[in-house]
């Protein structure tokens, strides 16, 4: 799509800029894809004269929601798991993993490609701008070409083999190296500290060093993993290992915490993503803040997977940089930011004031993910990156913050600007 040409006024009744507080009658003064100004209306019109001016209305205008954690490729999973004869998801956190293995079994490589599509472009109708996407199926990776959206793409590894993984490394750094057509960059993901033997875990980040790759990873999740690194016993072992037909020895307990045991380990880089962080004490939680990483709360998938609750007031307290991931749709119910930061509101109500949730929706995202400098907040300098929503009632200014942090599937998003271009599917 052309941009115009000259500069643009965007005005919403209510402008939320996330690095400073919402005010009324606002506007955005945008040109060449970048923000110039966010100021009050009146006083942009009368320092620019004759301007173009898009008025939408009674509205809010905010960055665009950042999903820091999801696996879009599994987007249609509900049909999976019905057309496989599985339709319940179990809640008991490692049956729901072999249920996820056993569905995932029967899904085609094109299938992947078409649920990638469909989810990425859910996530733009929900107002989400960016995402730090799980990609399995590297075949499907064409379908985020076609996508507007921001990111990053985190190609997963897992197994025990290291000739396997050699060879898995070496069609990922193909992918990525062929990837200059999308407008999301490259990131690692080792699945999980329980899914790769120590030497596939020490191939994988010595990879991701060599090519400066961010890496994430699913980290304290649920006590079958901490129990599992502590001393090698329970579900994990029992039942993943012998599915798998994985050799404990090659994945030997360190004795202690997940979060511990990385950092021990030298894997725990600043600027490196840990998702979940539920299963956390207070040594880990000052580990995080040392390491520099951000946490990445998913807690409607938490929630369904029964593993517990991150303990969002102590990392808020000790300053530990956090943002929101919806997960995938085999354990959350929506790929909508909105309903992730509506849901994690109520539960975990009173840590945390609303205008920290709306910022580890949008710029703890965006820190997250490395991409602070372009999106996140509006700001003179920032791309031009940004949805207009509507509520059934808009309320006060002073209610505002508390409403949208508690609306949800209320929330409507009428419009997604990313580098001032219009991104909405449809339009
Ligand atoms: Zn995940």
């Amino acid at each position: 799509m052309k941009l115009q040409e000259g500069p643009i006024l965007y005005r919403a009744s209510f402008l939320l800029p996330i690095s400073s507080a919402p005010f009324e009658e606002g506007a955005l003064l945008v040109d060449d894809g970048r923000i110039l100004a966010v100021d009050c209306f009146d006083k942009l019109t009368v320092a620019h004269p004759g301007v173009t001016v898009v008025d939408f209305g009674d509205a809010l205008l905010l960055p665009p929601m950042v999903n820091a954690h999801t696996h879009l490729e599994l987007s249609s999973f509900d049909e999976w798991s019905a057309t496989a004869g599985e339709p319940d998801s179990p809640h008991e956190f490692v049956d729901w993993i072999l249920w996820l293995v056993r569905v995932r079994r029967s899904v085609s490589e094109e299938q992947f490609h078409d649920s990638l599509a469909k989810g990425l472009n859910t996530s733009l109708r929900t107002g989400t701008g960016a995402i730090g996407d799980i990609l399995t199926t590297l075949s499907a990776a064409p379908a985020y070409r076609k996508s507007p959206l921001r990111g990053r793409i985190f190609a997963e590894v897992l197994g025990h083999d290291p000739a396997v993984a050699e060879k898995r490394l070496t069609a990922i750094s193909d992918t990525l190296l062929n990837d200059s057509r999308s407008a999301l960059d490259w990131g690692l993901s080792p699945h999980a500290p329980y899914t790769l033997s120590a030497a596939v875990l020490d191939q994988v980040f010595a990879f991701a060093r060599g090519l400066s790759l961010q890496c994430t990873m699913h980290l304290a999740e649920s006590t079958a993993e901490t129990r599992f690194l502590h001393n090698g016993s329970g579900a994990i072992a029992d039942k993943l290992y012998a599915y798998a037909r994985w050799d404990p020895t090659a994945n030997p307990p360190p004795g202690c915490s997940p979060v511990a045991a990385l950092c021990r380990q030298g894997r725990l880089r600043r600027g490196d993503l840990v998702v979940h962080g539920v299963q956390v004490d207070a040594a880990d939680i000052d580990l995080l803040k040392q390491s520099g990483c951000s946490v990445v709360l998913c807690p409607r998938s938490n929630a369904t997977l029964n593993v517990g609750k991150a303990p969002v007031a102590a990392y808020l307290k000790a300053g530990v940089p956090l943002a929101l991931g919806t997960d995938s749709l085999a354990s959350s119910q929506s790929l909508s930011v909105w309903d992730e930061l509506a849901f994690a509101y109520d539960w975990f109500a009173g840590a945390g004031k609303p205008c920290e949730w709306l910022a580890m929706a949008t710029l703890g995202g965006a820190k997250a993910l490395g991409m602070q400098d372009r999106m996140g907040k509006l700001e003179p300098g920032l791309e031009a990156s940004f949805q207009v929503v509507t509520l059934p009632d808009m309320p006060c200014l002073n209610a505002l913050e508390e409403t949208l942090c508690a609306s949800g599937q209320d929330v409507k998003v009428t419009h997604l600007y990313l580098a001032a271009e219009n991104v909405m599917p449809g339009n």
